[in-house]
């Protein structure tokens, strides 16, 4: 029997039967909410459950500890494509148990630029993963959960591979999409009438609570032989499930320093449009207060892409740290933005600091020949997006400081040749 106790509600909105526009906008569907997310959601406050699971999962590590003891398990692990590595639970070789077949899902895929190379990016996936102490991967899918793309690929892959005891897990840092993969594998489905969806927001950590799904509700999505029960019913030996995990709390995540607004602000809402620059030796480019990328030293312009929902904008260093020093004192109209809001709210915002410093960039005639079109490397601030180094001249030397709020979530990524 599952150790801990699931926390599964199926709860109607409170005001359903007031509002009869709601009532039918949500006739054919029933929300599944852990009950945190309920209260989070419809009265606006947090509860502190005191059921059993949560005295025990006080920690992520906790959590991982648990998970390390799982036998004969799916693990779906799930990374946000457009926050790689930010996104990637590091070292989870040692922290999913051995018996467990682990499936990567790089989600938000919907988020690239049109026409990226599907087996590219899965060759540098695993490159990465496995820099980050992730071996051992089954197989890997490229998924949009919002748009199912995908998702029937990946329910198949785990029909194939989920013998008829095994549970199911989801898991990943706080953001990634685990609810809205959750609501992409329910979509299709109706379970007595009705269809289901669990919470999905862009406040991060909105999947607090271990939410477990019973497999029947799925169909037969993740397998005919499903030895699934009813909801509620009490009989919970015999029950299989898809458990959706707390999101494991990433606090280089850049997203952790916004409130709601700004982070409307950083979520792409469609496909990323690159914007490439030429770039001189004495520049700086700026992401308003989240990232900044000076080009310090260098003979020859480059090239620099940036792939970000915010707007970027090129001044000299000298300006830069000018803008900087005084983003605190700027009222509502500036345009270094993230932070938004009262001056008080830009005095509370980290300062950008240099998070990387003299980052060396180098080129030889096979490098130049093999990038003329791609780039050298990817400097990448978790979460916001990243900035593609390119056109370095054979022989040249470019040399740049990254900063980034408390000098966090910068990653710097190798293009795969
Ligand atoms: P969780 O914390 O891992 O459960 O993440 P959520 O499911 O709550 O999703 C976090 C944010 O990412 C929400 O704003 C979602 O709408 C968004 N999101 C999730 N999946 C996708 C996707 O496939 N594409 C895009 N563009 N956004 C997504």
């Amino acid at each position: 029997m599952y150790p801990f106790e699931y926390s599964t509600s199926i709860q109607k909105k409170s005001n359903e039967n007031d509002n009869p526009s709601l009532k039918n906008q949500e006739k054919e569907e029933e929300r599944i909410f852990c009950q945190r997310c309920y209260n989070l959601k419809y009265h606006n406050k947090l509860i502190s459950s005191s059921s059993s699971w949560q005295e025990t999962l006080t920690t992520d590590k906790s959590f991982l500890n648990f998970l390390q003891k799982k036998q004969n398990s799916i693990i779906l692990t799930i990374i946000d494509i457009f926050d790689f590595p930010g996104s990637l639970i590091k070292n989870l070789d040692n922290l999913i148990g051995k018996n467990n077949s682990n499936i990567l899902i790089a989600n938000k895929i919907d988020l690239l630029p049109k026409n990226f190379d599907e087996n590219w990016i899965k060759i540098w996936l695993k490159k990465y993963c496995s820099m980050y102490g992730l071996k051992n991967i089954h197989k890997i899918f490229l998924c949009s959960a919002k748009k199912n793309w995908m998702i029937k690929d990946l329910c198949n892959e785990i029909s194939k591979i989920r013998n008829y005891n095994d549970d199911i897990y989801l898991i990943g840092n706080t953001n990634v999409g685990k609810s809205e993969l959750i609501n992409s594998f329910l979509r299709s489905f109706v379970y007595n009438g009705k269809k289901y969806k669990v919470t999905s927001s862009h406040i991060p950590g909105t999947t607090i609570n271990m939410l477990g799904l019973p497999l029947n509700i799925f169909g037969d999505t993740f397998g005919k032989n499903v030895k699934g029960m009813l909801l509620n019913n009490n009989n919970q030996e015999d029950q299989k499930f898809l458990f959706d995990t707390p999101g494991i709390v990433n606090e280089n995540q850049l997203f952790h320093f916004l409130d709601q607004e700004e982070l409307k602000m950083i979520l792409p809402q469609k496909n990323i449009r690159p914007l490439t620059y030429i770039f001189k030796p004495g520049k700086s480019l700026l992401f308003g207060g989240l990232g900044r990328i000076d080009y310090k030293e260098g003979t020859n312009p480059i090239r620099i892409t940036v792939f970000s929902e915010l707007d970027s904008h090129i001044t000299s260093i000298e300006k830069a740290n000018e803008f900087y020093e005084q983003l605190s004192s700027y009222e509502e109209n500036h345009f270094l933005k993230p932070p938004i809001g009262s001056i008080e709210r830009l005095k509370k915002f980290p300062k950008i600091v240099k998070s990387i410093k003299d980052l060396k960039v180098t080129s030889n005639e096979k490098l130049y020949m093999n990038t003329k079109k791609v780039s050298i490397l990817d400097v990448v601030w978790s979460g916001v997006g990243w900035c593609s180094i390119g056109g370095v001249r054979i022989g040249d030397t470019a040399i740049f400081d990254v900063w980034s709020p408390d000098g966090r979530g910068v990653y710097v990524r190798n293009v795969p040749l």
